[in-house]
């Protein structure tokens, strides 16, 4: 089959993305020239929305890695961080992060005007290892922000009780008397109840769009991700509702007129764990046969709905769901997550990705694969690789391997 490069989309949507990153981060940027307050925060929580209802910037330094990487410059992060005596098995975030903050940052570098300096950081007390330990490298990096220690309960998402959603609601009253004191702007409790709206309008609109990728054929491929981008860094504000309900029009135009993502359908596939940012061209590979990566495991974070009657304890859930819904969730929901996926999406195949930078996702990979195969007769792929870091992925490794389980499904067709 046809060698990967860039990834190839066909929703026009799609392809209006570019403009809303750019935008994005020129708004980072300008921020920090008009003095508003910039806070760099990791993804999938409450902060976001209290920020925008505050007027504040939110940044998140794990998001900047798939630039980093679409830009290709993450082989100089890396040898940065090496540099400093980093081992290359840690998360290829922490990796990318630490390199650039400490390299090019430095230098002035960067695409889309690189990030700005933060005045605030949220430090997380919950999430991975890797991902707390960011934060700790950034503290260091930048001594004059003022730092938000964030402490939540590490719980499975199965596992929450009242009196973990009540800490929670404490720790999101913390935070906005923290930003307050920090930046003497007080909070609008009307303006976060519309932004709350907005935010859960989001995850609204990301259900439906998500659903009609169960079509046959899908009019929605893995290749198209990057759409999550405004969820990542855009929850709360007008633009990405109206961006994702662009999306959902298009999706359910082609879902309603049979128009699929290649001609021919014949295998639908799912690909479980982080895609591959340097080469998003792989999710397209199996099209030359016949094969569309219809869903993936990434998606479920976002589709997490809020109680807008009650925006505290709305972002109080999310920060304590959000996160661990694709990290750090027990092995036991991702089986069933993943495994619901395939049934809703008939999946006829299955790639897992064993992801060397990312372990919270990797590990239970094996008893996933049992339970594909014993339970919903969906066999599955193991290929060797890393979302970030293209050292350890073999391109040759892993065509042989897709080439011979496409012609396996195909067989079973
Ligand atoms: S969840 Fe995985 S990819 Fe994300 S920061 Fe943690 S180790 Fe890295």
């Amino acid at each position: 089959m046809e060698q990967p490069t860039k990834s190839k989309k066909r929703l026009a949507t799609a392809k209006e993305l570019s403009a809303i990153i750019i935008e994005y981060y020129r708004e980072c940027n300008q921020a920090r020239i008009e003095g508003r307050p910039v806070g760099w925060m990791p993804p999938m929580n409450g902060a976001i929305e209290i920020f925008y209802a505050m007027g504040l910037q939110p940044v998140f330094p794990e998001n900047w890695s798939p630039i980093c990487a679409a830009f290709g410059l993450t082989p100089e992060n890396f040898r940065v961080t090496e540099q400093m005596g980093y081992s290359q098995d840690l998360c290829g975030y922490l990796r990318n992060i630490n390199g650039y903050v400490h390299g090019l940052m430095k230098q002035g570098g960067g695409p889309l005007g690189g990030l700005p300096e933060p005045d605030i950081i949220i430090s997380p007390g919950a999430g991975c290892i890797p991902v707390m330990k960011i934060f700790h490298i950034l503290e260091e990096r930048f001594p004059d922000a003022k730092v938000f220690r964030a402490d939540l309960p590490q719980v499975a998402v199965e596992d929450i009780q009242e009196d973990h959603l009540r800490y929670a609601v404490d720790e999101i009253r913390r935070l906005i008397d923290f930003l307050a004191e920090t930046t003497g702007r007080r909070l609008d409790y009307d303006r976060l109840e519309e932004v709350v709206i907005l935010s859960d309008r989001a995850c609204e609109l990301w259900d439906e769009i998500m659903a009609f990728r169960k079509s046959i054929p899908t009019p929605f491929s893995a290749a198209e991700i990057g759409i999550m981008f405004v969820m990542v860094t855009r929850q709360g504000t007008r633009t990405a509702v109206d961006y994702l309900t662009r999306v959902r029009d298009e999706v359910r135009e082609r879902s309603r007129a049979g128009i699929g993502v290649i001609e021919n359908e014949r295998v639908r596939l799912f690909w479980d764990n982080i895609p591959p940012w340097f080469n998003m061209g792989l999710l397209n590979y199996f099209e030359g046969a016949g094969g569309v990566m219809v869903a993936e495991t990434y998606s479920a974070a976002w589709s997490l709905r809020l109680n807008v009657k009650n925006p505290i304890e709305a972002l109080a859930m999310k920060s304590l769901m959000s996160y661990p819904m694709v990290s750090c969730v027990s092995i036991k929901k991702r089986k069933e997550m993943v495994l619901r996926a395939c049934r809703d999406y008939h999946i006829d195949g299955a790639i897992l990705h064993s992801n060397k930078s990312c372990h919270p996702i990797t590990l239970g990979q094996m008893d996933i694969k049992r339970a594909l195969e014993n339970e919903l007769g969906i066999p599955s792929l193991v290929i060797d690789g890393d979302h970030m870091d293209e050292r350890n992925f073999s391109l040759a490794q892993f065509q042989t391997r897709a080439d011979a389980f496409m012609e396996m499904l195909l067989s079973k067709k």
